[in-house]
């Protein structure tokens, strides 16, 4: 029998967007339960928010790390809604909404409507000069060819190869991908990372078809002519930058339940005291009744290392990248190019030191002072390691001398800011999703145990708040019926 006057402690570990989700969801439900929640987050740098940062300055806002969230994915503006933070989502600017590629060392525009890998018109792809004629009779080859039945998990680069072609592949869809996750596409799991290429496929044998049936379907009041590129058209932030969504949760949790500089070293099992033992690097242990790791996977493992050291090394196996955010601001009159777009990415044949850029100041109103340009250039990822090895003075000189030569950025930046995301990343490499169920399984062996964050069921903003939540409702039915959680 359990006691209901009892209240059931559950520990959160990491203050990121995961970490804070799951708090906030099982605060939201708490008071439909018939038992109490005594819940507390602990996280170990001096904010929340882990990836998410905002900096606001001189009428400047920097986003340090994502800068926005996608739309079509119910679960980011669904969180906002109950936040009460629906008026203050602001949509990017719709006078630009289109997003260019490097191609010897110019920006050529994405092709429109071509959404990641699928191509929704015929007549852009036809008169890009992205791509050579060899490249674009290679890519309409996807009318034809048939569909692939065999069950082989396929990489990212291996399926666009085999429906458009090499010269798709690296002139369009690899610097598209690698912008959005930061890896390489020949390691990338299609089935983990986009599968709804594989269901056109799957139910339309070609791309081509599938985008063009489904633009059609969706009729023009919804199309969208002059978006191309990493769907700009489908994406929002917030007015004040992302931040306003981990301070909105934070604020929503109960008073005194987060903790700031409290980093755990380990996690044990406790029984017969209580489930779980959380031990801090700083401060005497917590007894916990049910704990959600909310890290990256590399400190889950760390965590878990000494009650679990297989469940670690699951966890140590997925990969991660590194990468750099500079954000640079410019006077107008510095910058030649017309940023009559979003930004750019840079395909890894164009031999180039950045990933992308980004044209915040265009992307989104309010992000800079008038007759300033706020710009965020993206280094490192899986491809680049070493470029997140060098130092500020480095990265600043690579920056200046890479937007100079591509947007004809010229002279001193009005300020020049580096942000590093240190193995922050996780690469959802071929087997990824066997790998998770794997761990998954491994978990199960412990009571009460669960695991939320980006290294599990989707990279995006919407995905990881989907995932946390969903994690915490299963912990509250754990928490609910206990008999059954220990069968
Ligand atoms: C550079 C970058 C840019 C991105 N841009 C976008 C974007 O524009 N749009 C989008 O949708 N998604 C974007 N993403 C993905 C997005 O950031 C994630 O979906 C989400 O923010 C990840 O949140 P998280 O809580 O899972 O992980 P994190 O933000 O990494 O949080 C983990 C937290 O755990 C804490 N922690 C770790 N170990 C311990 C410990 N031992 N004790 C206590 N605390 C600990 C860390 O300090 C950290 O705060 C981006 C990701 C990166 C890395």
């Amino acid at each position: 029998m359990c006691d209901p006057l009892k209240s059931d402690r559950v520990i959160v570990i990491g203050g990121g967007l995961s970490g804070l989700a799951a708090a906030h969801r099982i605060h939201e439900r708490s008071g439909t339960l018939r038992r109490l929640v005594d819940l507390t987050v602990l996280e170990a740098r001096p904010r929340l928010g882990g990836v998410i940062a905002t900096d606001r300055f001189d009428g400047f806002t920097l986003e340090c790390g994502p800068d926005s969230f996608i739309t079509n994915k119910p679960w980011g503006l669904a969180l906002c809604e109950r936040l009460g933070l629906s008026e203050r989502l602001i949509e990017t600017d719709a006078s630009h909404r289109r997003s260019f590629v490097v191609r010897k060392g110019r920006l050529v525009p994405v092709p429109e409507g071509f959404v990641l890998m699928a191509p929704q018109r015929l007549t852009p792809i036809l008169t890009t000069p992205i791509l050579s004629w060899r490249g674009k009779l290679r890519m309409l080859m996807d009318l034809v060819l048939p569909r692939r039945d065999d069950e082989v998990e396929e990489s990212l680069a291996g399926f666009v190869r085999r429906r458009f072609g090499r010269e798709a592949l690296d002139r369009l869809v690899q610097p598209l991908v690698a912008g959005i996750y930061t890896a390489d596409a020949k390691d990338l799991s299609l089935k983990a990372t986009l599968p709804q290429f594989l269901a056109m496929e799957r139910d339309h044998r070609s791309l081509i078809l599938a985008a063009r049936r489904e633009a059609r379907r969706r009729g023009p009041r919804h199309a969208a002519p002059q978006a191309s590129g990493a769907r700009y058209g489908m994406f929002v932030t917030l007015d004040e930058g992302m931040s306003v969504l981990p301070s909105a949760l934070a604020a929503a949790l109960p008073p005194g339940s987060v903790r700031l500089h409290t980093a755990v070293r380990r996690i044990v099992r406790n029984e017969p005291i209580s489930p779980w033992l959380v031990e801090l690097l700083d401060g005497p242990p917590r007894e916990a009744d049910a704990l959600i790791l909310a890290t990256e996977a590399h400190a889950a493992a760390r965590l878990i290392d000494a009650q679990d050291p297989a469940l670690a090394l699951q966890l140590r196996a997925i990969p991660y990248a590194s990468s750099v955010i500079a954000n640079v601001a410019y006077r107008r009159d510095q910058i030649q190019h017309p940023l009559d777009g979003f930004g750019a990415v840079v395909p890894a044949i164009e031999d180039r030191s950045i990933l992308a850029v980004s044209f915040s100041s265009v992307k989104f109103a309010n992000r800079a002072p008038a007759g300033t340009v706020l710009l965020r250039v993206f280094i490192g990822g899986a491809a680049h390691p070493e470029f997140c090895e060098l130092d500020d003075r480095a990265i600043e000189e690579l920056v200046r001398r890479e937007l100079g030569e591509l947007i004809g950025a010229a002279g001193e930046p009005l300020f020049l800011r580096i942000d590093r995301h240190p193995r922050s990343m996780p690469q959802y490499i071929l087997g990824h999703l066997d790998h998770v169920a794997a761990i998954r399984r491994k978990l199960a062996c412990h009571p009460r145990l669960y695991l939320a964050g980006i290294a599990y069921d989707g990279v995006g903003i919407p995905d990881c708040i989907h995932a946390a939540e969903t994690t915490a409702d299963a912990l509250l039915d754990a928490l609910a019926n206990p008999a059954a959680s220990a069968a």
